[in-house]
């Protein structure tokens, strides 16, 4: 770990509100094989920040992945926003999959129709539409969504309710209804502590990995090989730095049946690079990030905040 004095606290607004959020922070800092970061979310706990910290430590101690692909295909990623905004941030994309934020506390269902309704008419016909409830809907819920949802064709629903056995239930009423949708795991993955129990309760068809949330690359492909399922590889909303370790794991895996979720630096207003790791034509680039000075200078944060990270880094 560098002395204090060489990790870079950054501070960035959001385009748009997310997960709660209008702002992104966290620590970056230079290791002879590249930039790392942390950037555990401001109400995560000591316990979650340390496994976040595993994965600039891991790059530090063994390096990086052999890589497979030169870029990885990704969606456009749809905050919880009016059916008018959702439609601008699609078309404007390039991407031809988009991930949908529904079950946003506050709206309806009806909210949530009307979006996707407006992102399948922005990808048209032959373009790709998910949806992410992260866990908000009961089985019930869930089962409504997807009757209303599907009708504008979805790629898979990513995590419906929140717990594994939830999710193993949902899908067995989606078999024994005829309806063939697909779920994916997300935070059943990364936060319950047991991501290979998703397998034993047939509870996903796919696992979304992150790769700080679960303390690294190589632990992530130690687990995509364990869990056995098609894998999206999604991001945690970091500055291009993080974003880079997200889409090296996208290149190293063996296969990669879906677009990931590595598409978010476009959801900053700003970043530590002028050359932000964002989609050419639905793909991201495998290449290295490296900050420069101007983007740097308006990525800086306060005082305060900088020390509240150096504190929480000694936690
Ligand atoms: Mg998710």
């Amino acid at each position: 770990m560098p002395p204090a004095s060489r990790r870079f606290v950054y501070d960035l607004p959001l385009r748009h509100r997310f997960r709660g959020i209008t702002r992104r922070q966290g620590m970056i800092w230079s290791t002879p094989t590249g930039w790392v970061e942390w950037s555990p979310f401001l109400d995560y706990g000591p316990a979650e920040a340390a496994t976040w910290l595993r994965a600039a430590r891991d790059i530090e101690a063994r390096g990086w992945p052999a890589l497979v692909r030169s870029s990885v295909p990704v969606n456009v990623t749809v905050p919880a926003v009016s059916p008018d905004v959702a439609a601008g941030i699609v078309a404007g994309s390039g991407c031809g999959t988009a991930k949908v934020k529904v079950a946003e506390r506050g709206q309806a269902l009806g909210d949530d129709i009307a979006r996707v309704e407006a992102v399948r008419s922005a990808l048209g016909p032959g373009g790709r539409v998910r949806v992410d409830a992260n866990g908000a809907w009961s089985v019930e819920e869930a089962l409504r969504a997807i009757r209303e949802l599907g009708r504008f064709g979805l790629e898979y629903v990513e995590q419906p309710c929140a717990s594994v056995e939830e999710l193993a239930d949902l899908r067995r009423q989606l078999a024994r209804s005829g309806r063939s949708v697909l779920i994916a795991a997300d935070e059943s993955i990364r936060r319950s502590g047991d991501p290979e129990r998703v397998v034993a309760l047939e509870a996903a068809d796919v696992a979304v990995l992150k790769v700080q949330p679960l303390g690294g690359i190589w632990r992530c492909l130690e687990l995509a090989e364990r869990l056995g399922l098609p894998v999206v590889v999604s991001s945690a909303i970091e500055s291009s730095v993080g974003l880079a370790l997200g889409v090296a794991l996208a290149a190293a895996l063996p296969d990669l049946p879906f677009a990931c979720g590595l598409n978010t630096a476009a959801l900053l207003a700003a970043d530590v690079t002028s050359q932000p790791l964002v989609a050419v034509d639905g793909n991201v680039p495998v290449r290295p990030v490296v900050p420069d000075a101007a983007a740097l200078d308006g990525a800086r944060a306060d005082a305060k905040t900088e020390a509240m990270w150096q504190a929480r880094l000694e936690l």
